[in-house]
């Protein structure tokens, strides 16, 4: 599969996703419609299919603009988002497919940051891709505007099963300053300082791998004795063996954060 990262309004991530043996194109999360329809003419493609990974202005902004411009392009979303995402041509649930050419998407749900976000997992002949949106960041993950710790920490997990060489497509540029909190609840995790390094040459920071996430995003490690104990020291009223209240505690921590 072939895979075009498109910045687009400040610090967000479209996606173009082409079947190499039929070209069908499909638009991950287009937040805005110029720099879509110009890295679409820059590439010769046109686009079958929009894929959101949620109903937010950000990443469906670009939306009534690519249907316009393209006619009888597929809208896809989580069907509990057919009134929030304008344009909707079909509405999808966990483990339903959704074909591009030869390849297809299996859909996860991962319900937190919104109670309508999906992944889409992609998986080529053993090269396997991950569209996250704002639920798995580089080094982070979304706040939890619709969704509770237990079910973050859940979506989250589901993730982080994936296979280690899994490539994460994630929706906004966020991993430089995320890495500077993940530094702070453990300080003692050379893979952090190593990733931070590693970046500051290479911009932008997507893709990263499920191995670089389990190894170095504070979100999915939970279950670390360092992480359990950073969470108790910024809320001693956190059970360190309940996962998901461990979750929450770096959460809250997160969203006051100024690194
Ligand atoms: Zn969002
Ligand atoms: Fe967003």
């Amino acid at each position: 599969m072939r895979i075009v990262s498109v910045p687009c309004l400040s610090d967000n991530f479209a996606y173009l996703v082409t079947c190499p043996t039929t070209g069908a194109t499909a638009v991950v999360d287009p937040g805005e419609p110029g720099p879509i329809e110009a890295a679409l003419a820059a590439a010769g493609l046109t686009p079958t299919a929009i894929w959101a990974t949620h109903h937010h202005p950000d990443h469906v902004g670009g939306v009534a603009g690519l249907a316009a411009r393209f006619p009888g392009v597929a809208v896809i979303g989580h069907a509990s988002d057919a009134a929030r995402i304008a344009g909707l041509t079909r509405g999808v649930v966990a483990g339903d497919r959704v074909e591009l050419g030869s390849l297809t998407a299996t859909i996860i749900e991962n319900p937190g940051h919104t109670s309508g976000a999906i992944s889409y997992l992609i998986d080529a002949d053993g090269e396997a891709a991950v569209f996250t949106g704002d639920t798995l960041f580089g080094a982070g993950c979304g706040r939890m505007f619709e969704g509770t710790p237990p079910q973050m920490h859940a979506s989250l997990a589901r993730l982080a099963a994936l296979p280690p060489a899994t490539r994460v497509y994630f929706g906004h540029e966020y991993t430089a300053a995320n890495l500077r909190f993940a530094a702070a609840v453990e300080p003692g995790n050379p893979a952090i300082a190593a990733r931070a390094a590693a970046i500051d040459a290479a911009r932008p920071t997507t893709p990263s791998t499920i191995a670089d996430e389990r190894a170095t995003n504070p979100f999915l490690r939970v279950a670390e004795p360092a992480v359990r104990a950073a969470a108790v020291a910024f809320d001693a009223t956190v059970d360190p063996a309940d996962g998901a209240a461990v979750f929450g505690a770096i959460r809250r921590w997160k969203d006051g954060f100024r690194g």
